[in-house]
């Protein structure tokens, strides 16, 4: 069916479907690491371009590409590319855009792994690096150099929910000709959609709310433009981090109901907001959903939701959010987010803990910053098992 016109909700559950030849009603699992050429002169054709027909699965499935096409529809992107992990698909866009005496601008506090990579590896091969909050345009302008090829952001951040101005920052970066990639993660595109706000290249991982289950780790990248596209799929063909049939099929069916898990996980991450900012023992809590975050607005514009993360401090710091984390049930105490189940963990000591002091001091990634990440159980069983805890504190 051609989607393309339809609602969003339509594409969840029906884009990147194609005629199978039996009728199957969902996309089957091609479990096959090649595919069998007609004869000569096809394989031939398909390694020149001249025919879409299959090669070898890393280079592109059935599976993964009903998928792909179901995310860049969803994205309104040129095209989609699917890939092992979040990271493997961090890593390839870094790998496709940056090279040696160039310059990358990249939010401070992002998702752990996607700074460290930079620091750790891409600076080995002359790759230039600046850490700015880019929740302040101004920081960005400062920050842009000769060289600057890319700006990294994340919106809202990871842990510190802070936003960034897609459009400004757009805007901002193409009078430098600088390529704005966006990890929209922590919002999926039910809720936003950076490509529309002017941006070049989206990414997932859909580890979290686009499966949804916490049952497979994976990425996914869009490209707004079939050059940028082309470019990216090169790269992540040659290093390899493409996702797998079966880790797809499962991707593709969570996906289907991206719309419906997160309108009750927000709906449930309201109320769990609303009873922790009238805590006694919370000191501080950062919810694009409360009037109390100092970008409510910029979230009201820029998103159509506030999804379902939430970070918090209490009165006490680490040792009572450790007591917090030690006496919740229900909440499991995990990494990771955006599954059906409500998570709790502390970033300085388990996602984070990979950065320096200093680092996370400068990003606002304080000792006593606990994250919760709000699933789709009934609400009062969640703050009943909140409230339980922190009466332990
Ligand atoms: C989890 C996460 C990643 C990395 O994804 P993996 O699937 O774990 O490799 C990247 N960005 C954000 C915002 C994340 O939450």
């Amino acid at each position: 069916m051609n989607t393309k016109n339809k609602g969003f909700n339509t594409k969840l559950v029906h884009a990147g479907a194609f005629d199978d030849p039996f009728g199957s009603a969902v996309t089957p699992i091609y479990q096959t690491s090649t595919f069998a050429f007609k004869n000569a002169q096809h394989g031939a054709d398909c390694f020149a371009g001249k025919s879409d027909g299959y090669i070898y699965t890393r280079i592109g499935n059935p599976t993964i590409n009903a998928f792909e096409t179901a995310m860049a529809e969803l994205e309104n992107g040129f095209g989609g590319i699917a890939t092992s992990s979040g990271m493997a698909a961090v890593s390839s866009v870094y790998f496709a855009l940056l090279g040696t005496g160039k310059h990358i601008i990249c939010s401070s506090s992002v998702y752990g792994p996607s700074r460290g990579i930079l620091e750790r590896d891409f600076s080995r091969f002359g790759v230039e690096m600046t850490f700015v909050n880019t929740s302040k345009i101004s920081e960005i302008q400062k920050a842009i150099k000769e060289n600057t090829e890319v700006l990294y952001i994340e919106t809202p951040t990871n842990p510190t929910m802070q936003l960034t101005d897609l459009v400004a920052a757009s805007e901002l970066a193409h009078k430098h000709g600088i390529k704005v990639v966006v990890d929209n993660t922590f919002s999926s595109p039910y809720l936003q959609k950076p490509l529309d706000l002017g941006c070049d290249v989206v990414l997932h991982s859909v580890t979290k709310y686009i499966n949804g289950h916490a049952d497979i780790v994976g990425g996914v990248i869009i490209a707004k433009e079939e050059e940028m596209y082309k470019k990216i799929r090169a790269s992540m063909i040659y290093l390899g981090g493409n996702m797998d049939p079966h880790q797809a099929f499962l991707t593709h069916r969570g996906l289907k109901t991206l719309s419906i898990r997160m309108e009750k996980a927000q709906e449930n991450a309201m109320k769990v907001a609303e009873y922790l900012e009238k805590h006694p023992k919370v000191e501080w809590i950062l919810y694009p959903g409360l009037k109390s975050h100092p970008q409510h607005e910029l979230a009201k514009k820029q998103m159509s939701g506030f999804s379902s993360m939430i970070s918090f401090g209490l009165k006490g710091g680490l040792a009572a959010g450790r007591i917090l984390m030690d006496n919740v049930h229900l909440a499991l105490l995990a990494v990771s987010l955006g599954g059906v189940e409500t998570l709790i963990q502390h970033p300085a000591s388990m996602t984070h803990a990979g950065m320096s002091k200093e680092a996370r001091k400068a990003a606002d990634i304080t000792d006593g910053l606990v994250r919760l990440s709000v699933g789709i159980e009934t609400v009062e069983d969640i703050i009943h098992d909140l409230d339980q805890a922190l009466a332990k504190v």
